[in-house]
């Protein structure tokens, strides 16, 4: 799942390269993907819009678009496995969604081969307020924009493991599963403490590996897509920049000694020896 770095180095790709362009042609392919309107009205009023300006909410991008007197706001949620991809031929992947043609030449598509991503339209006439998934409504702040003192008073509101806590996007949004794990191996703590196990010392070293593996990561990703202009190039970045997520048995790359893997509902990678194991004695 494509969580806040890869997608706020999209969202800023995108807007350097689409700002200001006009669809000129557009196709829905599984229309069963967008959530609130037929593909023939998502396909009417996208035509002919001009794009305007994207933004991003936790992981879901916001796509505005003007169109006479009307204002559009897309919202793609690419779930687990969607993508956005520029297309350079006619024979598109199995599984698109919709295909974008701007009038400077560019395709841009959507696809999604387990089909769990969510896409919305929203319009309005005379900029009033447009809608909006209701799911924005129990968002967190983003936790590139949260100071340290508002995420320790918030953590106290949410009970369970530290990791839990981080991936769920009512505490802070735009992380997931993967960053979860770079980020509570860079501040040493185990990902299934508990929270009311942890020192306010430790809180704060959590906050600063947010902050940290998140902006990092972004700049590599910034980097890498400006270099190869590849959108949907996530497993590649993600080898580049992931230290424990995904690399079980591998050497640590502290300690050198092996990975561990937990896999419940999804998959976690932790290092016993540098993640301080407290009284565990089952893991
Ligand atoms: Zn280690």
């Amino acid at each position: 799942m494509p969580e806040l770095p890869e997608i706020e180095a999209i969202r800023k790709y995108l807007s350097l390269t689409l700002s200001n362009q006009v669809i000129i042609d557009i196709k829905t392919l599984k229309h069963t993907v967008i959530r609130n309107l037929s593909a023939s009205d998502f396909e009417d009023l996208l035509y002919l819009a001009t794009l305007k300006q994207i933004e991003r909410i936790g992981k879901i991008l916001r796509f505005i678009l003007h169109k006479r007197e009307l204002t559009l706001n897309m919202y793609i949620d690419h779930g687990l496995t969607g993508r956005l991809a520029w297309s350079a031929s006619k024979k598109l992947p199995k599984k698109t969604v919709f295909s974008m043609v701007f009038k400077e030449g560019k395709t841009l598509i959507y696809h999604d081969s387990r089909l769990h991503g969510a896409i919305w339209l929203f319009v309005s006439k005379n900029n009033e307020p447009c809608g909006y998934p209701e799911k924005i409504d129990s968002f967190g702040p983003d936790i590139l924009q949260i100071s340290k003192e508002a995420f320790i008073k918030r953590l106290k509101r949410f009970n369970g493991e530290i990791k839990g806590i981080l991936t769920n996007q009512k505490f802070v949004t735009g992380i997931g599963n993967a960053y979860a794990d770079e980020i509570m191996f860079e501040a040493k703590i185990h990902p299934f403490d508990k929270r009311t196990q942890l020192t306010e010392e430790e809180k704060s070293k959590i906050y600063f590996a947010c902050k940290k593996i998140l902006t990092n990561s972004l700049e590599k990703i910034n980097h890498m897509l400006s270099e190869t202009q590849k959108l949907n190039n996530q497993k590649y970045w993600r080898q580049h920049i992931f230290r424990i997520h995904l690399r079980g048995k591998q050497p640590c790359p502290i300690c050198s000694n092996p990975i561990s893997t937990i896999k419940a509902k999804r998959f976690t990678n932790f290092c016993r020896k540098c993640q301080n194991p407290r009284n565990r004695s089952f893991f």
